[in-house]
């Protein structure tokens, strides 16, 4: 049942909108892939050109080796997931999830089976009577999740499926989802702007901008390695700190540090610094001063004043009493390879 799923340089415009600008990208069978970016950069209509609800004007949809561009929804065998809950009101919760089956001539008996193990899976299995509207929103998810699956899909397509509910709910469905994806191995496409949502569920994330790929990799590489300025930008927290290129290195904090990645063209550069890399040492000679400090846990986020820089670091819990806020601090930098881009506004 398992398939890949391949985006081959599609293209779409509405009006003179560009909204897929050549999207390739490969999805393996039984991978989770989430396709992240801002909004408006096309995610939808990609995974709505797998569905069959949009049609590209150029390029073509693959599964599991199938061109299936041309091929009405009905045919795609996918099953989808949408932000708005979308369950038929007038049904209750067993005929909502054998609603695939009933259309696919699947008689009575094997779809109220089908449909009693559909619930069990996602935890609902005493809920069949009951109709939408006296579902919380994320036992509706939980319907709509039962649903689509029912008829066994090759791919599942999830559309913001999370947007819409309460953090608390978001947190536990997104860890359920993975499970039940893991479990049936049911190659996933899941479409999110929340970056660590992206992060925590995917096995690899395919950031997207403008309609186009920006990079496809597993979700430590994209943090930790982002292959783009933009995505460095878009995925977690990024510090930017005045440095100077030379021969391949570059001066940074008063630190020398090897280069990563594509070099910008003129020798001022922002080195893009995560907050976790950010190094603090309490001096009182130093040219830092801790402004605020938020407390998280295990970790907590500082505000760090240098000259006219704001730097953020983040430093383990317990360090929060000796850098309180008020401390002079030496800052530096984790001696690691960075990642320049062009001085903001200059490029
Ligand atoms: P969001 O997270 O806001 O849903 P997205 O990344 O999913 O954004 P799309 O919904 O795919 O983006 O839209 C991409 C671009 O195409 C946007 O500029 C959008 O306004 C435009 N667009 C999408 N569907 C249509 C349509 N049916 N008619 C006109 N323009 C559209």
């Amino acid at each position: 049942m398992t398939a890949g799923v391949e985006f081959r340089g599609l293209r779409r415009m509405f009006g003179r909108t560009v909204a897929l600008d050549g999207l390739d990208l490969t999805v393996r069978p039984g991978e989770l892939m989430a396709l992240l970016g801002p909004s408006g950069c096309g995610k939808t209509t990609a995974l709505r050109c797998v569905a069959g609800f949009e049609h590209p004007d150029e390029g073509a949809v693959v599964v599991d080796g199938e061109d299936v561009t041309r091929r009405p929804a009905n045919r795609r065998d996918t099953g989808m997931v949408f932000q708005s809950y979308s369950l038929f009101p007038n049904l209750n919760v067993r005929d909502n999830v054998a609603f695939g089956l009933r259309v696919r001539k699947v008689p009575a008996a094997r779809r109220h089976a089908r449909a009693a193990e559909l619930l069990e899976l996602v935890g609902l299995p005493t809920h069949g009577e009951r109709y939408p509207h006296e579902l919380s929103g994320g036992q509706q998810q939980r319907v709509a999740l039962a649903r689509a699956l029912a008829p066994e899909p090759r791919v599942l397509l999830l559309d913001e499926p999370l947007s819409a509910l309460d953090a608390k709910v978001r947190l536990t469905l997104r860890e359920e989802i993975r499970r039940l994806q893991l479990d049936l191995g049911i190659t996933t496409v899941f479409v999110t702007h929340d970056q660590e949502e992206a992060l925590s569920v995917a096995d690899r994330v395919a950031v997207m901008r403008e309609g186009r790929l920006e990079q496809c990799a597993p979700p430590a590489e994209v943090y930790d390695r982002p292959a783009t300025p933009f995505v460095a930008e878009f995925v977690g927290t990024m510090n930017h700190l005045p440095g100077r290129l030379s021969s391949g290195e570059v001066t940074v904090l008063g630190m020398t540090l090897p280069v990563e990645g594509p070099l910008p063209a003129t020798p001022e550069v922002d080195v893009l610094a995560r907050p976790e890399a950010v190094l603090l040492t309490p001096d009182p000679d130093g040219e830092g001063l801790v402004v605020t400090s938020s407390f998280r846990g295990s970790s907590a986020r500082l505000r760090v004043r240098l000259g006219d820089l704001e730097v953020l670091s983040d430093v383990p819990g317990h360090d929060t009493v000796r850098l309180a806020p008020g401390t002079r601090v030496g800052v530096g930098l984790v001696r690691r390879p960075v990642l320049v881009a062009g001085r903001a506004g200059e490029s």
